[in-house]
């Protein structure tokens, strides 16, 4: 049967990396056609700014090779121009005159720098930075001239300028508002941020307005508002970017700042995509990559047919990528005294920290000097957590352990690390002690993990710091339960400890019967010095996870142990479970029993202690407006009864949960999903969830387990 013709216009970040998705879904479902304006194969545009700072060479930034192309069938039409979209006829014609048919469109051309009005732009020697041309072209001008001016003192304005003192120029940076940065920074980073800019060559010139780039025949100077100037041979323009949206625009898309696409990044005609920086969701177009990325996945899913949670924005963070200067900052950063939850700014030590709030919630941060916590920080701006989130721990502030080891230690498991590749702290703990990994070279080369923007590159390094010193802990595990178990259970607890949740759970099992569960705090307090902790009153993470395995092992009835410690967080009780259209009223029997399998579950597990928040859903079919194949425990009817699902997440990167089996009647079903429980709970370890326990675990060995126990039962 002929495959479907799949057109992608741009052969950028965004586009490839939809692609890449979309192979990795069915291989085999299109017959694939890239057209991309730059006459090269897919090269990371981030790493454009560590070419030019002398730190990677063009060949290490290509993402993928020519061969990459061929060994997955994809015709590539490099250095070819789209000029025009025909979308009812469905083709596209480009400059050099090929026409090519398609099925399914997808847009991703960009942005080009976005020029302003002012006279002179056009002359030589006047460049902007987006492409690898542009970078040859700095590099061939430094060779002749020795004055460079940045117009732009934001993020690329300001790694074109690294770039340029690099190549041995006179840099000078020009920028219209009093600071630099002043999207991302307040201030107080930004004053700090110049003065470490200013110690490697830069020099700046604030609030100045160009008005003018002179000069006959190439560029000499630009003039200033304030009746100015300043002699210049290169003039770098880096004010902004203006979303590639000619092609749509003629062809009659609905267009606004960019393509406006819906959340399954559908543009207004039909079969005709939209991703990257050329998009508009909800009314943002996004300029970095990890945004696009994310909408790359939802666009693979819904072009293969498949079912996917709709793309919902993103929080955008950057960091600036440049040597000997840490600089992070995430979501919204301005609002007035008010709105600031922390601030913290050590001039001793070059250090500073401030986060905001909004409505008691996290909403931005910005560290500058250590931004080991900037992936701990941007998961509670995304997850809006409140405040309380930051306090931090009594038993924490007391010791001497780097703000970065903390960080790594108390960061949740799924927490995601690299946001440009999806990876998460378990993916990057995991693979380290899976293959004996020392740095974070090696995690990336492994894991992509602070591959794309680097961003992540503090808290990969601290990640490895701490699973190393993990690794070299004293105790051996005893009862593992499988290879790939037992390294990624050896993992401790968390940095109070050498123990991993292994053996946790093992001396809290050996406990003497003399413990006395009553006497609470002091007693888990006591049993940490037993077990030999490294910090006498541990941290939330491990108090925690002992009373979880305290309840496991029934040394201590539920609610003492949760009213004993008001200071401490609430375990995690009760399978939540949601029914959709299913309400109990009227219906089929199918539907009355479907919802008479949803009240037992959720009376049988409302105070059940568990290892992660866990959600179900019972409902009609794998259709039904509550996807049952995206929960912890997914129950639907089936021509011979019910199916019954397991360790499906609707969270980024989405996952389907596995048919665990088919029940033939309602307590089959109960007894099946009450087995996978049963088994997640005693195996499981604290902050595991059930998606990360059903990967560790394996699929058979779960499903050979609980269909033995289920027919016991
Ligand atoms: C120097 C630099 C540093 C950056 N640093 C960061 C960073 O630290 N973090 C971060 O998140 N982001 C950063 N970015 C931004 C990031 O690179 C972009 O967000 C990302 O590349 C956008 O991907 P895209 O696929 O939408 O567009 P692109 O990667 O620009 O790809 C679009 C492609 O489409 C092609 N094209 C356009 N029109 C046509 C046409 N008519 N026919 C055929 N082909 C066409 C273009 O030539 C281009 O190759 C940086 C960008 C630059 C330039």
């Amino acid at each position: 049967m002929e495959r479907r013709k799949l057109l992608l216009i741009g052969n950028g970040m965004s586009g490839i990396r939809c692609i890449e998705e979309i192979i990795k879904l069915d291989p085999d479902l299109f017959d694939i056609t890239v057209i991309g304006s730059e006459p090269r194969p897919n090269y990371n545009r981030i790493l454009l700014s560590k070419v030019l700072q002398g730190e990677h060479s063009f060949q290490e930034i290509i993402l993928n090779d020519w061969n990459w192309y061929e060994e997955h069938g994809i015709t590539l039409l490099a250095g070819e121009i789209v000029r025009h979209i025909d979308t009812k006829a469905r083709y596209v014609d480009t400059v050099s005159g090929i026409r090519k048919r398609y099925d399914v469109l997808i847009i991703a051309t960009g942005s080009a720098p976005f020029i302003p009005p002012i006279p002179g732009t056009n002359i030589e020697g006047v460049i902007s930075f987006r492409t690898l041309d542009d970078c040859n072209r700095m590099t061939e001008l430094s060779r002749s001239y020795s004055r460079a001016a940045v117009i732009g003192g934001g993020l690329l304005g300001l790694e074109a300028a690294r770039g340029l003192l690099h190549l041995g120029m006179e840099t000078e940076v020009i920028h219209n508002a009093p600071y630099i940065m002043n999207r991302q920074l307040d201030p107080i980073s930004a004053r700090m941020l110049q003065r470490e800019l200013e110690k490697q060559g830069m020099r700046f010139h604030l609030s100045k307005n160009t008005t003018k780039i002179a000069g006959r025949t190439r560029v000499q100077s630009l003039r200033f508002s304030d009746g100015t100037q300043l002699d210049a041979d290169v003039v770098i323009i880096a004010v902004g970017i203006r979303p590639s949206i000619e092609l749509a625009q003629k062809c009659g898309l609905h267009t606004n700042r960019a393509i406006v696409v819906d959340d399954f990044m559908r543009t207004s005609a039909p079969d005709v995509y939209a991703v990257g920086e050329c998009a508009e969701h909800r009314g943002i177009s996004y300029g970095l990559v990890a945004p696009l990325y994310e909408q790359g996945k939802v666009l693979a899913r819904a072009i293969c047919g498949l079912e996917s949670e709709p793309y919902n924005g993103s929080i955008p963070y950057s960091q600036l990528k440049v040597s000997g200067v840490d600089v992070f900052s995430a979501g919204e950063i301005t609002g007035d005294d008010s709105n600031i939850a922390y601030q913290n700014y050590d001039a001793i030590q070059g250090i500073y920290k401030k986060v905001m709030m909004g409505e008691g919630k996290v909403t931005g941060a910005i560290l500058f000097g250590d931004t080991s916590e900037g992936t701990t920080l941007l998961g509670l701006v995304k997850k809006g957590a409140s405040v309380a989130e930051l306090i931090p721990d009594e038993a924490d502030s007391n010791d001497n352990a780097s703000a970065a080891d903390k960080a790594a230690a108390t960061l949740p498991d799924q927490e995601t690390v690299c946001a440009c590749n999806g990876v998460s702290k378990h993916d990057i703990m995991t693979t380290i002690a899976e293959h004996g990994l020392n740095n974070a070279d090696e995690v990336k080369a492994k894991t992509k993990a602070s591959g794309s923007c680097g961003g992540c590159r503090p808290m990969v390094e601290a990640l490895v710091h701490f699973t190393l010193r993990g690794s070299n802990a004293k105790r051996e595990i005893t009862n593992s339960e499988s290879t790939i178990t037992a390294k990624s259970a050896a993992l401790p607890v968390c940095d109070c400890t050498d123990l991993s949740h292994e053996l946790l759970k093992k001396e809290v099992q050996q406990l003497s019967p003399s413990f006395n569960v009553n006497r609470g705090h002091a007693e888990i307090i006591n049993l940490m010095n037993y077990l030999g902790w490294n910090k006498e009153t541990g941290c939330i993470l491990c108090r925690t996870s002992i009373r979880y395995y305290l309840e496991l092992l029934g040394l201590g009835a539920d609610r003492e142990i949760d009213s004993y410690s008001l200071l401490e967080e609430p375990l995690y009780r009760g399978v939540r479970v949601i029914t959709g259209e299913l309400d109990g009223t009227g219906g089929s029997v199918v539907q009355e029993n479907l919802y008479r399998i949803a009240q037992r579950l959720r009376s049988e597990w409302e105070y059940v202690s568990l290892p992660y928040p866990l959600q179900a859903a019972v409902t009609q079919s794998t259709d039904s407006t509550v996807s049952v194949l995206v929960q912890g425990i997914g129950i639907c009817s089936s021509p011979v009864g019910f199916e019954v699902y397991l360790g499906g997440h609707a969270k980024h990167p989405v996952c389907e949960g596995h048919l665990m089996g088919v029940a033939e009647d309602i307590e089959e079903a109960i007894r099946l999903a009450t087995a996978c429980l049963q088994w997640y709970r005693q195996t499981a370890t604290y902050e595991e969830p059930l998606w990360n326990w059903v990967k560790r675990v394996g699929v058979i060995s779960i499903r050979e387990n609980v269909l033995r126990e289920s027919m016991v039962c």
